[in-house]
């Protein structure tokens, strides 16, 4: 149930509302607009109405989420747009963001110089995994700790808030001293325990869409993080396993205009790992930008050819200003604004 407060209501107001709420045993989550204060009280939609907040002072109206997600549902946000914010850039409403590094950390030369390289062709946030979900479990893991020390360099050259996978919550003191942004990956969509300790850390959470989830379960994901007081997800569109065999994933560019149907929350698209081929992570990161999305994440790499893993997919950074700018001119075109500092 959402409980929309009158325009100007009184902090004392939507307080008591909160109040009433939490004694019924639902809870409130207080969202302020511009204009509006919106109240989800999430629980048993039945307690909630029979506490006839209808006539309350400040209470303006009640409207039932009719939706298995609440907080993320777009009726929660009244169609105002979340945008995250990390040191000055932004990620959502009409702010674009292009997030790029190499997939994993491999060593410190070629953290920084991808770093340098993406940094100077403004991008917005540096990506890199020190800890990597790997089909086999005789594949390269990530340098872990080494790993997020080097990260913490690269932020330091080049000023980039970073974006770093968290797999295992036992990590997490570890990951929250480096991260700027912490990734959840597709293999861990649906590990509720890992979302739950992911959304109380504070830090906004890359969110990405697991290998065969429905929007609905990505949403129903995404609550995990929100319900503990955390309101920065970013969605994240990565391909999906589907009949098709010719490609690594298919892209499912139409989750875009859906999600943002859905939510309020920033929908990214990673071309990357959808195509598995550096020669496709283009044309399908154009083709996000024109339908909507609000960022992108792609990989990057100095020497992909010897890259500890996915080397095929991974853009070389001599082509990352041009790859950038064209990304840019359709973020343009889609009437976005590309956030850099
Ligand atoms: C990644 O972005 O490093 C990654 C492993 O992606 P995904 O979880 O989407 O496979
Ligand atoms: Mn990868």
């Amino acid at each position: 149930m959402m409980i929309v407060m009158r325009e100007g209501a009184s902090d004392e107001q939507i307080a008591h509302v909160v109040d009433r709420v939490e004694q019924v045993g639902c809870s409130a989550h207080v969202s302020r607009g511009e204009l509006l204060t919106v109240i989800g009280a999430i629980g048993d939609r039945d307690r909630v109405s029979g506490l006839g907040l209808e006539g309350v002072e400040g209470v303006d109206h009640l409207v039932p989420i009719t939706k298995p997600y609440k907080l993320a549902s777009s009726q929660f946000r009244k169609g105002e747009r979340t945008v995250v914010e990390v040191d000055g850039r932004r990620i959502g409403g009409d702010h674009f963001g292009l997030i790029a590094g190499p997939c994993t950390v491999e060593s410190r030369e070629q953290t920084i110089d991808v770093g340098r390289v993406v940094a100077a062709a403004g991008a917005t946030m540096f990506r890199g995994g020190a800890y990597k979900p790997r089909t086999s479990p005789y594949s390269f893991h990530g340098l872990g700790v080494e790993g997020l020390r080097l990260l913490a360099e690269a932020k330091q050259e080049t000023g980039l808030p970073t974006v770093t996978e968290l797999m295992d919550a036992r990590d997490v003191a570890d990951v929250v001293e480096v991260a700027d942004v912490i990734q959840i990956g597709a293999r861990n969509m649906q590990n509720y325990t890992l979302l739950s300790e992911a959304g109380r850390t504070g830090l906004p959470v890359l969110l990405k869409r697991g290998l065969s989830a429905t929007l609905d379960e990505l949403l129903m994901a995404s609550e995990y993080v929100l319900k503990e007081g955390n309101p920065n997800v970013l969605l994240c569109e990565r391909g999906i396993r589907t009949y098709e065999s010719a490609y690594r994933f298919t892209l499912d560019l139409l989750a875009i205009p859906a999600l943002k149907e859905l939510t309020h929350l920033p929908v990214l698209v990673d071309p990357s790992h959808a195509t598995g081929r550096r020669d496709w992570v283009e044309p399908m990161s154009l083709a996000a930008a024109a339908a909507g999305a609000d960022g992108i994440i792609v990989e990057v790499h100095n020497d992909p050819e010897h890259a500890i893993c996915d080397g095929p997919q991974q853009l070389r950074s001599s082509q990352f200003a041009d790859y950038a700018a064209k990304v840019r001119s359709i973020v343009e075109i889609a009437g976005k604004e590309y956030s850099a500092v």
